[in-house]
């Protein structure tokens, strides 16, 4: 047999997720996604036109991707917090569309003429994973055989109707359920229709080798749109399941170094405004980017394993995603920026291709995909917390107060995970099968977690390495804590200009700028809202870069009911600085960074830092100040 018979025809997963479900959140997490199903996410489908009325369930309105862009974050919101009301809502939905496949296996509207095309398949990629995901908590019957019937008519398509437009730059999550459905039924018509996407598809992982959008990019194309380069990110690792070549695996850690050096952002996320814009702190990232970005490194998790996409995973989620959004998440921009010091609708903009008002938190600023999608970002962190690894055991991805229910072998366990992380630097972990049980328990030590510690059943507490997946493998008997120690020291990173970030653990700090927010359109609770500065912003910061804390004065508190607001701040950081005053808005946004480090005669001020995430309006690239004499 040659060596390529003898490989799987499909690669094994190095991680696969629970069942939606199983894990369920706890502490400032649950609060953070009861306000979520409080907010928009629990009511856009009652009063939005393009999901109220979709042609998806009957209706009137837009029948192509917004319907199933909210489905797909309503299912783990539904099931993550196990919400009756919500249940009900997707019910109705998957009852609807799984209940009028066309005759020839089409699923949904074929023509939704305002977006899409006739047979356009993209909108169908996204019906699928919210499908896939209801499958995983419902065992619903009819979802298998209804994907089926959909991609037998695809197949047969695609002579005919090669992909094209967002069908073909996305087809990779198209490839998602392609791959969960062989796992099913280990059908090879499957296999054969991957290979056939893969031949129409964009080949995103050989496009970034020599990569053409250096800086801020003026012209609206495919491949330099945001939303599909966060998507981008999870290709390569997909198509290594079928290909089984390192190069692929490698190419998921150079579409990301690659927008990291021209787009990255101190969060970690890459500017697209909507287009990729460069380094700029006064640039923005749309929020679509954001929940893609974030998905996409929770897929390649499950391909690689790299403790590493799970570091960035949690810096995505705890900075860039609760800033993104209103604290009761009933409104979102479209576009959020590091250095953030108004939001207003303004003719006069730093956006190349979005709109006037693409920074205002409102129902649909700019354009109403993110209206429809911002609601996967939260549910599906929660869903990939702790996945399974091949050998029966269970592996911690990411940290945050959850319980989980899951079976190793014929063995239920349950694992409750004690902690206010990312705002403390201690993680309790207690595994408690039903019975004695041998199987390994994964433990992630993040990659900035140097001098990390676990102390395990009340023993002594031993070091484990940071950048790793500590392994503990043992008979698991009555209830036994892991107390994880993650030291978060104060670091310093060097951005755009020679400015200076701020991070402490998986938290990025901010000026904390006085907010006013102003309503402009629309009525409470999904009102349109500028925010305008009460207090200064333009400030250098007096700072050691080697050793930040010396002159810095940590501040430790608790997540109050709202753990990414303003007014009850978890963790602040005291720092000093002056003000800059040739430092100013400039189209609407903090203008040109000046170069550190910078003079200022200004007088030297208390100044307080906060995360990202409870900050809407916020500095986080700073100048720094030349040393005084
Ligand atoms: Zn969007």
């Amino acid at each position: 047999m040659d060596e390529q018979k003898k490989r799987a025809a499909l690669a094994a997963k190095k991680l696969t997720p629970l069942a939606l479900g199983s894990i369920h959140p706890t502490g400032w997490l649950r609060k953070q996604l009861l306000i979520q199903a409080n907010g928009l996410s629990g009511h856009l489908d009652e009063f939005w036109p393009d999901v109220a009325d979709s042609s998806w369930i009957g209706g009137k309105a837009e029948g192509w991707e917004r319907g199933p862009y909210w489905l797909d974050g309503v299912v783990p919101l539904a099931f993550g917090l196990d919400d009756e009301r919500l249940k009900a809502k997707v019910q109705h939905w998957m009852d609807y569309v799984l209940g009028h496949q066309q005759e020839d296996g089409w699923l949904g509207p074929v023509l939704d003429k305002q977006y899409g095309y006739e047979y356009d398949p993209w909108p169908i990629y996204v019906m699928l994973k919210a499908m896939t995901q209801f499958y995983e908590a419902t065992k619903d019957a009819r979802v298998i055989p209804a994907m089926k019937r959909f991609l037998r008519r695809l197949d047969t398509l695609l002579a005919e109707r090669p992909l094209k437009s967002w069908a073909k730059m996305r087809w990779h999550d198209l490839l998602l359920s392609i791959q969960w459905l062989y796992e099913r039924c280990e059908e090879e018509w499957l296999l054969a229709l991957a290979h056939k996407l893969h031949e129409q598809g964009f080949n995103w992982s050989s496009y970034f080798i020599d990569y053409p959008y250096k800086e801020k990019s003026t012209v609206g194309e495919f491949e330099s749109h945001g939303v599909n380069c966060a998507m981008a990110v999870k290709e390569p690792a997909l198509w290594y399941r079928h290909s089984q070549l390192g190069q692929d695996l490698a190419a998921v850690e150079r579409i990301m170094q690659t927008l990291d050096t021209y787009h990255g952002q101190a969060t970690g996320m890459f500017s697209c405004d909507e287009i990729v814009a460069g380094k700029n702190p006064s640039q923005g990232s749309e929020l679509c980017a954001v929940v893609e970005y974030q998905f996409s490194l929770e897929v390649a998790l499950t391909v690689l394993g790299d403790v590493s996409l799970a570091d960035r995973l949690e810096r995505l989620t705890f900075n860039t995603l609760p800033a993104i959004l209103s604290e009761d998440m009933w409104a979102h921009q479209y576009d959020g920026q590091a250095n953030q010091v108004i939001c207003s609708i303004n003719e006069d903009r730093i956006y190349t291709t979005n709109g006037p008002d693409a920074n205002i938190f409102g129902l649909e600023p700019h354009f109403g995909c993110c209206t429809a999608n911002m609601h996967q970002g939260w549910p599906k962190f929660v869903s990939h917390l702790w996945m399974k690894t091949p050998d029966e055991g269970l592996a911690a991805i990411a940290y945050a107060p959850c319980h989980v229910d899951t079976q190793v072998g014929d063995v239920p366990v349950h694992i409750e995970v004690e902690t206010e992380y990312p705002f403390e630097e201690t993680v309790r972990v207690t595994v408690a099968p039903a019975r004695p049980a041998r199987f390994p328990l994964l433990l992630r030590i993040p990659g900035w977690a140097k001098g990390a510690t676990l102390a395990l059943a009340g023993e002594e507490k031993q070091e484990v390495a940071a950048g790793t997946f500590h392994l503990l493998e043992r008979e698991w008997s009555a209830a036994t804590e892991i107390v994880l120690h993650f030291p978060m020291t104060l670091q310093t990173s060097t951005r755009y200009h020679g400015s200076v970030a701020l991070e402490r653990g998986p938290l990025v700090y901010s000026l904390q700028i006085g907010e006013e927010w102003r309503q402009v359109g629309r009525e409470l609770p999904a009102a349109d809202w500028e925010v305008h500065p009460t207090t200064p912003w333009n400030y250098a910061l007096q700072i050691d870069r080697e050793e930040p804390e010396r002159g810095c004065v940590m501040e430790a508190r608790r997540p109050g009911e709202r753990p990414f607001g303003a007014a009850e701040v978890p963790v602040l950081l005291h720092v000093k600085g002056r003000r800059v005053p040739e430092w100013k808005l400039e189209h609407n946004a903090a203008g040109p960074l000046p170069y550190s480090p910078v003079h200022s005669a200004q007088p030297l001020e208390d100044l307080t830092l906060v995360p990202y995430g409870c900050a809407r309006l916020r500095i986080t690239e700073f100048p720094t100040l030349a040393a005084e004499k």
